[in-house]
Order: structure tokens, then C-alpha cells, then sequence
């Protein structure tokens, strides 16, 4: 089996992704597992940013990317999110990515995909589990939903180093 490709980023989408890993780092921190997100508008201005809470709240929801669409989203018109883009440091899950759908955020970037990081979880390549890619839910939007990933895996990876053991 292999691992799906790493994609290039352009200066901008690079610097931005980098942020939401540094939230990941954020989340691990305080006792999380370690993902971060952020949402930024067309004209660069940074709409919401969110670390995983999962471990400190106990909430099996708090992930980063519905976090950071909960908090932009009662706060900017469907427009202004559908030009923008949705930074994760690690693949969104089928979860985040009904609510990526749901937001009408119309770009998503992200650091390590889904099959790399169930080697972090101590899972087998070759397991197969109910995941089903962000892809596969953007591909059946009602509008599009431009997906860009995995990128800086090598950078996206290092906050997931030994994160898993306990
Ligand atoms: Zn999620």
C-alpha cells in the first residue's frame, strides 16, 4: 500500500499551515493530542484559530477544525467563508470535514494525512477502519471544496513524535 503523495505549498499557504501545527504543539502542551487549525479569509486575515481540547475538556468533539468553524462561524456570512481556507495540521476527519461542508469554507490545507498518522496511533498500514477520507466527503459537496494535502508532512509529523504513547 502507499502513502498518499505530498503535495508543494506556495509561500503563503506554508506559513499558514506551519500555524496550525504550532497550535498542534499548543494542544500537546496542555495534554492533548497534538492537532491545530486555523481559518483564514481571502485577504489574509486570520478568522479563528483552535488547538485540540479533546484531552482537557473530555470532549470527543473539541477537535481543532470544528472548534476553529465554531468559533467563525456565528461571526462571518457563508461568502466570506467559502473564499476561505481551512488550515489543519493533520487530515480532517469525517467529523471536521460535515462541518468544513457545513461552514461553506470553500479551501482546505493540511499537514499529515489520515494513513500516517494511524502509524502515530500504533495501528497497521494495512488495517482498514470506517475512516473515510475528507476527500470522499468534499467530493460529494453541493459546492466545491478545494482539498490540498498532505504537505509539510516531515514538519506536520514531528508534533505526532512519541505523542501517542500513553
Ligand atoms: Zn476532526
Amino acid at each position: 500500500m502507499s502513502l498518499p503523495q505530498e503535495q508543494a505549498l506556495n509561500d503563503v499557504d506554508g506559513r499558514y499551515l506551519r500555524q496550525a501545527i504550532a497550535l498542534a504543539d499548543k494542544a500537546r502542551e496542555r495534554g492533548n493530542r497534538p492537532f491545530g487549525a486555523l481559518i483564514v479569509a481571502a485577504n489574509g486575515r486570520v478568522l479563528a484559530e483552535a488547538s485540540n481540547a479533546n484531552g482537557e475538556s473530555g470532549d470527543c468533539t473539541a477537535h481543532a477544525e470544528l472548534s476553529a468553524i465554531r468559533l467563525a462561524s456565528p461571526l462571518h456570512c457563508r461568502d466570506a467563508l467559502a473564499t476561505a481556507t481551512l488550515y489543519s495540521s493533520a487530515e480532517p476527519c469525517v467529523m471536521c470535514a460535515g462541518a468544513i461542508f457545513w461552514s461553506a469554507i470553500g479551501r482546505v490545507v493540511y499537514g499529515i494525512d489520515a494513513e500516517r498518522l494511524r502509524v502515530f496511533r500504533g495501528e497497521r498500514l494495512d488495517q482498514k477502519d470506517a475512516e473515510l477520507s475528507c476527500r470522499d466527503v468534499f467530493e460529494r459537496s453541493s459546492h466545491p471544496i478545494e482539498c490540498i494535502g498532505p504537505s509539510l508532512i516531515a514538519e506536520a509529523s514531528q508534533s505526532h513524535q512519541g505523542g501517542w504513547k500513553s
